[in-house]
């Protein structure tokens, strides 16, 4: 019930307690005082009936009182109610943009001054809290952005160097050796691009190439390129066509591609042996969904909120799998709403595992 609902309920229950009173003392009174009045009161030189000049000091008593009530009603209401509304304004505008409330007037309840003034001492705390963190964390892309760069250009050259080599008489051993230093200077590359990537997606400065895209597709060869890790790891990986022709969705094709490796070997690695990740597909609103559905370990009801939190991993996540670094689903969310979609996921209403859903927006 609201403060105020209940300041009203309380002065309509004090204003019926008092007419009562009222009442029934006068009739009280009148009984107590009725046999020793006399017949008629003279008041300036008006004569007046007892019971008149009774009823009348009776009503007066009862105005005033009620102003009374009235006057303490407002001044409530002033000075508890106001306030309290006003710093749950301001909690609420907190929370939507951070942005610390200017000091409340002054209310007279010393509590709720204190009130007003403990939350905005939070609130100050919070606010540098997060913008340390929000330092702490360009610092930290600034610091993987340089390092990726620096790392790309020696890396090229040991990778040309290599090439170079291979093409030299060489041994057979000699040319395995090159063959798979030159096979790991490029799985490093890769993995160097990604981190630029990653970083530039973070900053928010990455350049999207925005192309219609044929989800299917994309997800043909996702599948196709993960299949052996999943032979591997006896999962069965499959891909459900959709019934009826999907529309073509406006996206990088690389980024894409990219979020779907990943909710795609996610499913892989977190489902044991003998378990199933399949991908599917639909639409709605405007938009193409496509579904990663895996019936493997799941995700704790206590890690829900933060799956999607930079370096997050659930314990049962951890337990299962030595690698990982937590980025994966945060980067991939973060591209999902660059395209002006979204990425979810619930566990599977019967059984186990869990369904992420990377949802796009169809292209017009
Ligand atoms: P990583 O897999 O490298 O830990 P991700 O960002 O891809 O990082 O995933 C974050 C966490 O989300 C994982 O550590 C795991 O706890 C959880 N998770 C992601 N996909 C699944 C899945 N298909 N089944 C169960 N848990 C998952």
């Amino acid at each position: 019930m609201r403060l105020r609902t209940l300041g009203i309920l309380l002065f309509l229950g004090a204003t019926i307690l008092l007419f009562a009173f009222v009442i029934l003392s006068g009739t009280a009174v009148w009984a107590y005082l009725s046999p020793v009045l006399p017949a008629r009161i003279v008041i300036g030189g008006a004569v007046f009936p007892p019971y008149v000049v009774l009823a009348v000091f009776g009503t007066l008593l009862l105005a005033l009182i009620s102003a009374v009530l009235v006057t303490f009603t407002v001044m409530l209401n002033r000075a508890v109610v106001l306030p309290l509304a006003e710093l749950t304004g301001a909690m609420a505008r907190f929370a939507d943009t951070q942005e610390i409330p200017s000091p409340p007037d002054m209310p007279p309840v010393k509590e709720i001054a204190d009130l007003g003034r403990t939350f905005n001492e939070l609130a100050a705390k919070v606010q540098a809290t997060h913008a340390r963190d929000t330092e702490m964390s360009r610092v930290k892309s600034d610091f993987i952005s340089t390092a990726a760069h620096q790392l790309r250009t020696p890396l090229t050259g040991i990778r040309w160097a290599l090439e170079a080599l291979a093409k030299e008489p060489l041994t057979e051993n000699q040319h395995a050796l090159v063959e798979s230093a030159m096979s790991k200077s490029r799985d490093l590359v890769g993995t160097v691009g990604t981190l630029l990537d990653i970083s530039s997606i973070e900053s928010g400065k990455h350049v999207y190439e925005f192309e219609q895209v044929a989800l299917p597709e994309l997800a043909a060869h996702v599948v196709k390129d993960l299949l052996p890790i999943a032979q591997e790891r006896q999962v069965t990986l499959q891909l459900m066509p959709s019934e009826t022709p999907l529309p073509r969705v406006r996206a990088d094709r690389k980024q894409v591609t990219w979020i779907l490796n990943n909710l795609v070997e996610n499913a892989i690695r977190y489902t044991p042996p003998g378990g199933t990740a399949t991908v599917s597909f639909g639409t709605t609103g405007g938009r193409v969904l496509t579904f990663v559905r895996d019936n493997g370990i799941g995700i704790p009801e206590k890690d829900r909120d933060n799956i999607f939190e930079r370096f997050y991993r659930a314990g049962n996540a951890i337990a299962k799998e030595n690698g990982g670094n937590g980025l994966g689903l945060y980067i991939a969310r973060t591209i999902a709403t660059d395209h002006g979609g979204d990425l979810g996921f619930a566990n599977n209403p019967e059984g186990a595992g869990t369904t992420f859903t990377l949802s796009l927006p169809t292209s017009r």
